[in-house]
């Protein structure tokens, strides 16, 4: 197929904004993607969450709705939460959360009060906004307590998190977060949880599709609650799923309908399905199993031309680099190599000097290009465009950026990308 899609009707009614559509799907094929929580889904995903499904209202559950005429929506939603239960290995799933936000939020609603004290990494040092931090709601409405990691090792220090706990007596205790490089020790959160009292969630947005595919530890039986996106590794449409063992199953679903929700996005709960169902197939393991072991290789390439990385290197599908040592700030980097059709996001680093939005670091990821189907033989190309791309913004040679964007268009039109091929 060639680019752009035929979108007709579109076309016919809004040429404006089709023109839209179509550069982007110019720019996701010609492009370099690195942003760890971005993937490419595939053309049944795209086509299940563009259907008639998103006429339809149907506030409640299955079996239990406010609104008549869902013969077929219960069903989609049956299929999508036993699929979840199937693939996750979970008594209970509610697949309706809008996104991982709101997921997280109704969490808050079923186990604590406004005002109560939880516990989760701070934001600087890899955690997610939602899990207490003071500009999201969860951090001006509940009393956040925050653990980080060691400046030395880059790493969790559990003696601190169950001293901050047992100190707290955290409600909730959020694990999980969006620049965590290694793997998550769930059994230890999950001791300390019990210790202290509270309820653990391990929020997996980022490491779903690994956790799916055997590439990463499942949290699975040690959290009470799981909480993720649908849309980073698993590969799915912009969404979320929270799983639970069965005794939590009631105070979930009631805290996100009609706790904080209305109808659910029927569209979405179908492209979920598929996305579970894809899942669920032998190649989705090796695809996790390839995100992993692309970061990995990558990430060595990156050490071997001097590239500082956070925790010295990377478990799973991220790797966070610390650019000091460079003498380029990440914002500078990010952009310059925006430019050279490599898309990253700069970011903090723990213990990062520097500000919030002019941070140390940049973070990058394995999960787009490896469903586009490159392999740890190109990761050494990758780098090398990395590290010519940083120098480059740090002497301001735009002819050097210029010079990577078509070496980079030239490799991806050879991986032509999921949903656009
Ligand atoms: C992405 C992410 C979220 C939020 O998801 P949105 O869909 O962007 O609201 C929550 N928690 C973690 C750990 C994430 O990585």
């Amino acid at each position: 197929m060639t680019l752009p899609l035929p979108h007709p009707a579109l076309q016919a009614a809004d040429p404006e904004l089709a023109a839209l559509v179509g550069a982007e799907e110019q720019l996701q094929a010609d492009t370099l993607r690195l942003i760890p929580s971005e993937n490419y889904v595939s053309r049944a995903v795209l086509e299940a969450s563009g259907t008639v499904l998103q006429n339809k209202y149907s506030e409640g559950y299955a079996g239990r709705r406010y609104y008549e005429g869902q013969q077929n929506i219960d069903q989609v939603e049956r299929l999508a939460v036993a699929r979840a239960k199937a693939l996750f290995g979970v008594e209970h799933a509610n697949v309706q959360p809008y996104s991982g936000s709101p997921a997280n939020l109704a969490v808050y609603l079923a186990f604590a009060e406004p005002g109560d004290t939880v516990m989760g990494m701070a934001l600087p040092m890899g955690g997610h906004l939602t899990h207490g931090w003071g500009v999201s709601a969860t951090g001006r409405w509940f009393r956040g307590v925050q653990y980080g990691v060691r400046q030395d090792t880059g790493l969790i220090d559990f003696d601190e998190v169950r001293e901050l706990a047992l100190k707290e007596r955290p409600k909730i205790i959020f694990c999980g977060g969006t620049a965590l490089p290694r793997t998550i020790d769930f059994a230890a959160f999950a001791d300390i949880a019990q210790e202290s009292g509270a309820v653990l969630v391990a929020d997996v947005a980022h490491i779903a599709g690994l956790i799916a595919g055997g590439a990463h530890p499942s949290p699975v039986p040690h959290a009470d609650v799981v909480s993720t996106t649908t849309h980073k590794t698993l590969r799915g449409p912009r969404g979320a799923m929270l799983m639970s063992r069965e005794e939590h199953a009631k105070a979930i679903d009631k805290a996100v309908f009609p706790g904080l929700q209305g109808g659910p996005h029927n569209q979405t709960t179908a492209a979920i399905a598929v996305a579970l169902h894809e899942a669920a197939q032998p190649s989705f393991r090796d695809y996790a199993h390839a995100v992993v072991a692309n970061a990995r290789a990558l990430a060595e390439e990156l050490l071997a031309r001097g590239f500082d990385l956070v925790s010295g290197g990377t478990d799973n599908h991220l790797i966070l680099m610390d650019l000091t040592p460079k003498n380029v700030p990440g914002k500078v980097a990010a952009k310059a190599l925006d430019r050279a059709g490599i898309v990253v996001n700069y970011n903090t680093v723990p213990y990062d000097p520097r500000k919030p939005f002019d941070p140390s670091g940049v973070r990058i990821g394995t999960p787009s290009l490896t469903s586009r189907g490159l392999g740890t033989q190109h990761m050494a190309a990758v780098a090398e465009w990395i590290d010519r791309g940083v120098t480059a913004a740090g002497t301001g040679d735009e002819d050097a950026l210029a010079a990577i964007r078509a070496e980079v268009a030239e490799l991806m039109a050879a991986f032509p990308a999921p949903g656009l091929s």
